[in-house]
């Protein structure tokens, strides 16, 4: 049985329950499954996260376990009718492998490509990164990790030297006096950590929301700035000079803890308040009174999330708001502090074990030749051999199948031609290639592309870890084992692995089988070790992060277990782990916090005669990234049916649309089709969509390419569109 699992015995029953975290979004609410005569049910579990509170998607996600919809055989498209049909593992394998032989013999190791994704666990993330380095010896792996919060992450490394969404426990926040939450709408994206703020306020804080749409976290909101899109960072730079201008500056924390300050000082010298307001919409009042709320509080915390990094400047609109949090004195001083609220289940870990393009396990840096040696040693493969850094996401999915670009694609746990920026040019690049192959639960819009399809376990039918947004390494649980036909990523990888090494094509790394300080032997499991074990996976993981940024050496499963789960970094098993960063030095070389000196800048499409709206996207309720499996769910589904194209009821006069009708949002790029859905809640200049469909309704068939130069973050958040009354039937 499980760790964490326990069976009860009942005439003519054996109900079995196990403790585990919801399958979704990066706060990973604890919950219990338990499965009685053949059904499961979800029900509520204390964690200190969630405090026993899910949202609907938490509370459904059990459905898709017997989903009529699922995947249970591979899928091979039949080169005479062009179809899937369905095939054997031994078929679908075959013909992967024979299909990369055939692009790396005629193009090059770098021919094929693997693209992850934010969902997967640590022990998949780490694998599959493993599998493309050594196994495929490909520099073409990423994620779309890098659509969800790779410019926090790019702006916390250049500034802390580590890449921790929250520094803190979640619990912090609800003893902030004042909070700060900029582009984070947590009403909407994960409901359970809205007890948090309300805390906060009923202890008599402050909190302040920075965002263009009156969203539901904005609407329990003591004051709400309501920038125009993508004028965020004019917003922090005049913050901080209203800070410098009071005198709320902590000048010994700045010449104690930090460098740079005197060169944002300068910069920040020209943003008055009414230039910002100039620019952004927000009224110079507004920004005093927010300022003063930060920099006249005893406990501050501010928050980014999607709103402020989904630019192609996101990485320098994060920083101007870390510049802000330094200058105030905010990070690392107890109850305060700066922090990023990770999307997607497994955001944190994903980014830390691999599967980034310039990434090697334990954060490290794939460029860096003491971590190559390292890697490279636990791997039992010499360094010179790994390959070096890849290009990031959309690069990546842009060069496809094009002269210089991969001609096959490995997917596992994304749905590009719904996520992806631009996404019919991405999908015109997927149809291409010579080879696509993706796993998934169910046949997602880039699934029904493939060459190949294979069925995966959902992930209450399998063991892991995950690490939340606080940076805590969690347990995840499996209740039954998956259904007849189908596998784990973890499984497929170590099939491929097998059959490209059976062909002489891969070296032969079992190195699960090797003991090493941390690989204790897991009753039960020790037959398991050529790869598809989670928990021999996980040892190995650890041995490879340990000395990195985000060590989990220190991390073991029944430590996991003892405790509601362990915060990295956690360097040895018998010392302590890390719930609070900062308290004494930063993670660079010489322990201080850098400023950077950041100018507000364009987007890098402005509105126009021809196209003369603002486009925003984001999220709803009821619905989880590209909708693949929300959109399946019963209850979802009716709570959220359908896409719709959200504008004011002034703009909405103005161009003759009623609530209801169909309408058409046109980019440069592309348009999309769905209900207009009248609200006050945005401003008159700007429309929005969810990005959760696909089709017709398909948000990014509008959004711009365009990414941010140093974290390759694509700007989701803005581009310019018109809008048109759909007439015809
Ligand atoms: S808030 Fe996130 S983790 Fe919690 S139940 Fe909802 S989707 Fe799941």
């Amino acid at each position: 049985m499980t760790d964490g699992a326990r069976a009860t015995t009942r005439p003519g029953r054996t109900p079995r329950e196990v403790a585990t975290h919801c399958p979704y979004c990066a706060l990973q609410c604890g919950m219990t499954l338990r499965e009685e005569a053949g059904r499961v049910a979800v029900l509520p579990r204390q964690f200190p996260t969630n405090r026993g509170g899910l949202c609907q998607k938490g509370w459904t996600a059990a459905e898709l376990l017997d989903h009529p919809e699922r995947l249970t055989t591979p899928l091979l498209r039949d080169p005479d009718t062009g179809r899937l049909r369905p095939a054997s593992w031994d078929a679908a394998l075959d013909r992967i492998v024979a299909g990369i032989r055939a692009v790396q013999d005629g193009h090059g190791r770098d021919a094929v490509a693997v693209f992850g994704g934010g969902g997967l666990t640590n022990e998949k993330a780490y694998a599959l990164g493993r599998f493309a380095r050594v196994a495929l010896r490909t520099r073409h792996i990423d994620y779309n990790g890098r659509f969800c919060m790779s410019s926090a992450a790019a702006a916390g490394m250049r500034a802390f030297g580590v890449d921790r969404g929250l520094p803190f426990p979640l619990a912090d926040l609800g003893r902030a006096d004042t909070l700060l939450l900029v582009g984070a709408n947590p009403a909407e994206t994960m409901p359970p950590l809205v007890r948090w703020l309300t805390e906060q306020r009923e202890r008599g804080g402050r909190l302040i929301v920075v965002d263009p749409r009156v969203t539901a976290t904005a609407r329990q909101a003591d004051l709400h700035l309501q920038p125009l899109p993508g004028t965020d960072l004019a917003v922090a730079n005049a913050l901080l000079h209203i800070a410098l201008t009071e005198g709320w500056v902590d000048r010994d924390y700045v010449s104690a803890r930090t460098t740079g300050f005197e060169t944002v000082r300068r910069s920040v010298a020209g943003w008055w308040p009414a230039r910002a307001e100039a620019l952004s919409g927000v009224p110079v009042a507004d920004l005093e009174a927010t300022a003063r709320a930060l920099g006249t509080a005893e406990r501050v915390i501010i928050l980014t999330a999607r709103g402020a990094e989904q630019h192609a400047k996101g990485v320098d609109t994060v920083t101007g708001f870390v510049n802000l949090a330094l200058a105030l004195g905010l990070p690392g001083r107890p109850g305060s502090g700066y922090g990023c609220l990770t999307g997607q289940g497994n955001g944190q870990g994903g980014r830390e074990h691999g599967q980034k393009a310039d990434q090697l396990p334990g954060y490290r840096r794939i460029d860096d030749p003491a971590a190559r040696e390292h890697v490279a040693g636990v791997w039992g493969v010499p360094a010179d051999e790994l390959p070096g850094p890849g290009v990031p996401a959309y690069q990546l999915l842009d060069s496809l199948g094009t002269p210089a670009g991969p001609k096959a694609l490995l997917v596992f746990g994304s749905n590009p031609v719904v996520s992806a920026p631009r996404a019919a040019r991405v999908e015109g690049r997927l149809r291409d290639l010579d080879l696509l192959v993706v796993a998934d639960l169910l046949l997602s819009e880039t699934a029904a592309l493939a060459d190949v399809v294979l069925p995966t376990a959902e992930w209450a039918e399998e063991d892991g870890t995950m690490t939340n947004l606080e940076g805590r390494v969690l347990r995840r649980r499996a209740l039954r084992p998956p259904p007849a036909g189908v596998r784990t990523d973890l499984a497929i990888l170590a099939a491929l692995t097998a059959r490209l090494q059976a062909q002489g094509r891969a070296p032969s790394y079992r190195i699960l089988h090797r003991k090493g300080p941390f690989l204790a032997p897991s009753p039960g499991r020790v037959g398991a070790v050529d790869g598809s074990d989670p928990r021999a996976v996980f040892e190995e993981l650890r041995r490879a992060s340990a000395g990195g940024i985000a060590d989990y050496a220190g991390v073991s499963w029944e430590r996991i277990d003892e405790r509601d789960g362990v915060f990295w970094p956690c360097p040895a098993e018998d010392g302590p782990d890390t719930p609070r960063l900062f308290a004494d030095r930063f993670a660079t070389p010489d322990g201080r916090a850098r400023f950077h000196p950041v100018e507000h800048r364009p987007a890098a499409e402005e509105v126009c005669a021809e196209y003369p709206l603002h486009f925003t996207t984001g999220r709803v309720l009821a619905q989880y990234q590209s909708g693949t499996q929300t959109r399946r769910v019963d209850a979802l589904r009716r709570a959220a049916p359908d896409a719709f194209v959200e504008l004011h009821p002034d703009l909405a006069a103005r161009l003759g649309i009623g609530d209801g009708a169909p309408v058409r949002v046109i980019s440069r790029r592309g348009e999309l089709r769905a209900p207009a859905r009248l609200s006050t809640a945005i401003r008159p200049d700007t429309v929005f969509a969810p990005f959760h469909w696909g089709g017709a309704a398909r948000a990014n068939s509008v959004t711009n390419d365009a990414v941010d130069p140093v974290s390759g973050m694509p700007e989701f958040k803005i581009c310019a569109v018109r809008l048109e009354r759909v007439d015809e039937p």
